[in-house]
């Protein structure tokens, strides 16, 4: 590892900034160094061997890219369209959720009663 050439006409605060990094760097002995320096050669190369890939995801994303914003459009003129599919309605307490279009819809008014109708049943069945 040839030693860092002191440069010409060095201002006193490169001067010092060099200095300061010397003594920092020279702690560990030649040997570490080199081993240090071939892993770092081994990294550089890792790292080329990635750069093919990431041609082929920018590729892949490419192709990606417009078939999802097709989806996103017809998505949003199904929303608009919405006809609350079946399998698409989740039932609450007080309304049902449309889990497509996200619309909160009523409960129909025939079905809004029907506890207190049953509790009206079972106690009119009691009595007779
Ligand atoms: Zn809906």
């Amino acid at each position: 590892m040839a030693r860092r050439k002191k440069p010409e006409n060095e201002s006193p605060t490169e001067m010092r900034v060099r200095q300061i990094k010397e003594a920092i760097s020279n702690h560990a002995n030649r040997s570490e160094k080199v081993s240090w320096n071939r892993k770092m050669d081994n990294m550089v190369k890792l790292i080329a061997e990635l750069s093919p890939i990431e041609q082929e995801i920018l590729a892949l994303m490419a192709a990606k890219n417009p078939i999802l914003d097709n989806v996103q459009v017809l998505r949003e003129v199904m929303v608009k369209e919405c006809v609350h599919p079946y399998e698409h309605l989740a039932i609450h307490a007080d309304y049902v959720e449309c889990t497509f279009c996200f619309k909160k819809l009523s409960i129909p008014s025939e079905f809004l009663n029907r506890e207190e109708d049953m509790i009206r049943t079972c106690d009119d069945g009691e009595e007779t």
